[in-house]
């Protein structure tokens, strides 16, 4: 399909094929009549299958009837709002959005928490016909009286089901409960939890449901690897990847802000240019961090999950799971950074003997195998030794060769446990293997 069949105007026609789609992405194929008949729309679109563009060009569309270069304020009333959970994944729909505006006389703006509010109140009193907001700092905008609702005709939530994690489910329902009742809802979320689907169910008139992958299915575009290694080496073992790799530009996952900078840190003393990414950074400085990553002067960004999300780098190839997350869907989301839009991308997670327990909910959320390999002089001290390193037959050594463990190793239904292992290692190592261990050395 072309984008030309989709019944959008030459001027948005024009500003995507500048940004260099040729086609409609399925999700965008599928929401962009949906919403262009006018219909309410809940989409679960995975990050990275082209939903921005999904809700915004025929919102584009339809707006097409208000575009003017008039200066007057009264002018260019509020049409089109679209909530975000985070600041980044704000910024980034704005972007997007002023590419799409391109050849269109529409004012969209962007407003989130963590900045100086003066600015965004002036471009408000300007007039904008298009906003994309966290919730907070819309409700104090609209505390303060500097943008009104009452002429909003369309309203995006994009990443519900994030938004409902993070708390924001009073903020968006107060903010719903201000909307004109006449007006189109489109909801996209990662997932239809059931908490997404009372929101639709309640705010919502006769949704129509578009689905673009299997719910928490990770991208097949995204090669999985799984690397065991002992969490003391981790750090090592990111290094000599990145470095052996010639990975130019990575985003590392890290469970807390803690342990992010503690990591961006050490990486930094490994000679590598590194940065953390976190909610307690000040916002200047972080848009400057993700900035200097998208542009390829930062190699390594070191990120919690929060501070990611909605970040958009075009094709960027690695993603790495420092710590594997304690949500399940946090790693599809994780890895969703990469192999966006097509483009092919490699998630390697770090998984140590204590992370069994997210390692077995990924896969099975994600039904997928991810079958842990080792790579060369990062052998998990709680393996057997390989025939080489092994010391001399003694009396007391008992363990079993590395084949066997792996042939004989049924019945062990408990995979690793690091104190289990710790006690019991000496005698029986071959035993700690997990049924379905692949020992793989990888250089
Ligand atoms: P999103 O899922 O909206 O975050 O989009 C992910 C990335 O895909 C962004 O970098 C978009 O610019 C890009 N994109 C969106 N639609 C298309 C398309 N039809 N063809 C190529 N790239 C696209």
């Amino acid at each position: 399909m072309l984008f030309s069949e989709l019944g959008l105007s030459p001027e948005i026609l024009r500003a995507i094929e500048e940004q260099g789609y040729s086609q409609p992405t399925p999700i965008q194929e599928k929401a962009i009549p949906l919403v262009l008949s006018n219909r309410d729309l809940l989409a679960a679109a995975q990050t990275g299958t082209g939903k921005t563009a999904a809700f915004m060009l025929p919102i584009l569309e339809r707006l097409k009837k208000y575009a003017n270069t008039s200066v007057s304020p009264a002018m260019h009333p509020l049409r089109a709002l679209v909530l975000s959970p985070t600041r980044e994944l704000a910024d980034q729909i704005g972007v997007n959005v002023k590419t799409y505006t391109k050849y269109l006389p529409l004012r969209a703006t962007t407003v989130f928490g963590g900045v100086n509010m003066d600015p965004q109140t002036q471009e408000l009193r300007r007039g904008v016909e298009i906003l994309i907001a966290t919730p907070g700092r819309l409700l104090d905008h609209i505390q303060q009286k500097t943008i009104q609702l009452n002429k909003v005709e369309v309203l995006v939530l994009d990443e519900g089901d994030r938004m409902l994690d993070m708390g924001f489910i009073q903020d968006i329902r107060k903010i719903m409960g201000m909307l004109p009742k006449e007006r189109q809802t489109l909801l996209f979320s990662a997932t239809f939890a059931p908490e997404i689907k009372r929101l639709a169910s309640d705010f919502m008139k006769s949704p129509q449901t578009v689905e673009v992958a299997r719910q928490n299915a990770t991208n097949d575009q995204v090669e999985q690897i799984v690397y065991s290694v002992d969490a003391f080496k981790k750090r090592n073992l990111l290094s000599h990847l990145i470095k052996s790799r010639d990975m130019s530009q990575v985003i590392v996952f890290c469970k807390t802000k803690l342990s992010a900078d503690r990591l961006a840190r050490e990486l930094q003393r490994d000679g590598l240019q590194a940065e953390a990414i976190h909610g307690d950074k000040a916002q200047g400085a972080r848009l400057e961090t993700l900035a200097a990553f998208k542009e390829g002067k930062l190699r390594v960004l070191v990120a919690t999950d929060v501070a990611a999300r909605g970040l958009d780098v075009t094709e960027l190839p690695y993603v790495v799971n420092f710590e594997l997350p304690n949500a399940p869907e946090d790693y599809v989301h994780r890895i969703g950074r990469t192999g966006r839009a097509g483009a092919k991308g490699v998630a390697i997670s770090l998984m140590s003997p204590e992370e069994t327990r997210q390692h077995e909910s990924i896969e099975k959320l994600t039904k997928l195998t991810l079958t842990p390999q080792i790579v060369d002089g990062f052998r998990p001290s709680w393996l057997a030794p390989r025939p080489q390193e092994r010391p001399a037959p003694q009396a007391s050594a008992v363990a079993k060769p590395e084949a066997s463990a792996l042939a004989g190793a049924e019945g062990v239904k408990k995979p690793l446990n690091s104190r289990r292992s710790r006690k019991t290692k000496r005698e029986v190592p071959a035993l700690l293997l997990p049924p379905r261990y692949k020992v793989e050395i990888i250089r």
